[in-house]
């Protein structure tokens, strides 16, 4: 080799296994993923399925196409968050931000996604004794020991010692210790469940932090009344749980992040284009009138749907987050549809859509669940999981294919 050859060892960037090394701006590369990234949820947008179906097609074929590779190193929040909020889609453009966070980010925020990644890695690679030296507990920037203590920092861990870590606000301690057990297929059991686990209680410490976050922060007048009515604004686990698990559609998600407005809402504004009014009387439809406190509503809806419920909970009475008790099952769905079949009647009022007769009927059917009905939605789930399962191998299949070119179809989808 001689020197007229020194351009192919002088590069202006260093790549190890598809990752840029060294330095901190974005490479070419890593630009091209991102922009890949927003043509992908672009056209995702645009797909005329259900938001849910949306969400787990921008993950499996967007989401991939961003987090590959930065698994030791990530863009900045910011770029992140604008990624995040691409994730969640238009319909939720006027949601808040950190309840979007709560309800959604622990799947679709790359910053949690990869911190989740990164924690596994380190735990799988610390497994083995020769693997140790490489994954110490350092202090040295750019090392990827190094990035998970940052990005544990940010998300609220503290650390009690090397690769122990506890989280004050939801009293939980991490500890990424060396698996023991007698046999090996029994060590990689418990290895997996323990990544489950760490990666739930990650995902848990950026809920929390986004929950504190609103209510510490909002200027909303909402927040600011509930508080002044002794609100309890802890984190509340157990409901939101509930809360994830039932959202079933695009309605559902506006009312828990906070996107959808009321009548009343408009009447501040100078020009009006929107009704002010309530959608069963003349007074001004704000929030609590229309959901809650008008008769009118309650009897316009009574043959349709059956008696309103009642609801005393702030939290639950302002964003239908549910209660989440054992007993609570029945309420919680029941307050739920209830929410959306005032918020279908809003809407159609409001932009005179079309659909809204269709939107009232699936509200008032889907007002208690029946077990053969949870049937059938079981046998639709797993056939929409097969197909995801498909989309995310295949996604994995292209992001290999991307980085080396020697990973071939069949190793992928050929022995199964
Ligand atoms: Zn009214």
């Amino acid at each position: 080799m001689g020197l007229e050859e020194w351009h192919k060892f002088v590069v202006p960037e260093a790549e190890v296994l598809g990752t840029t090394i060294g330095n901190t701006a974005l490479s070419d590369k890593e630009k091209k993923r991102l922009a890949k990234f927003e043509e992908r949820v672009s056209i995702c947008e645009k797909l005329q399925v259900c938001r849910n179906k949306q969400v787990s097609y921008k993950r499996v074929i967007a989401m991939s196409a961003l987090a590959y590779g930065w698994v030791f190193r990530h863009p900045t929040k910011a770029i992140m968050d604008k990624a995040a909020m691409q994730m969640m889609g238009q319909i939720l453009r006027r949601g808040n931000k950190h309840f979007k966070f709560v309800m959604e980010g622990g799947a679709l925020h790359p910053w949690v996604v990869t911190t989740c990644r990164l924690y596994n890695l380190t735990m799988g690679a610390r497994q083995k004794a020769s693997e140790q030296q490489n994954f110490e507990w350092v202090q040295s920037a750019q090392h990827s020991v190094w990035h998970l203590r940052r990005q544990m920092r940010d998300l609220g861990w503290k650390e009690s010692a090397p690769f122990k870590w506890h989280h004050d606000g939801l009293n939980k301690t991490l500890d990424m210790t060396k698996v023991c057990a007698d046999s090996a297929l029994q060590r990689l059991k418990k290895l997996k469940s323990l990544k489950c686990e760490a990666s739930h209680w990650i995902r848990e410490a950026f809920r929390y932090q986004q929950w504190r976050r609103f209510w510490d922060k909002s200027r909303r007048h909402e927040v600011i009344d509930m508080k002044a009515k002794g609100c309890n604004t802890q984190y509340p686990s157990e409901r939101l749980k509930r809360a994830r698990l039932m959202v079933d559609d695009g309605v559902a998600m506006s009312i828990f992040v906070g996107a959808f407005r009321s009548p009343g809402n408009f009447s501040k504004q100078e020009q009006q284009k929107f009704t002010v009014k309530c959608i069963a009387c003349n007074e001004i439809g704000y929030h609590d009138h229309i959901f809650w406190d008008c008769p009118a509503v309650r009897e316009k809806f009574k043959e349709d749907f059956g008696d309103a419920p009642k609801c005393s909970d702030l939290i639950q009475r302002r964003y239908g987050i549910p209660l989440g008790t054992k007993e609570s099952w029945d309420h919680d769905v029941l307050v739920l549809n209830w929410m959306k079949l005032i918020v279908a009647e809003v809407w159609a009022k409001r932009y005179g859509n079309d659909e809204h007769r269709r939107r009232i009927q699936t509200a008032v059917c889907k007002r208690r669940r029946l077990s053969t009905e949870q049937a059938q939605q079981d046998a639709v789930a797993q056939a929409d999981e097969d197909q995801q399962r498909w989309l995310e191998r295949l996604a994995a299949y292209e992001d290999v294919n991307e980085s080396d070119g020697d990973a071939s179809f069949d190793e992928y989808f050929g022995n199964e």
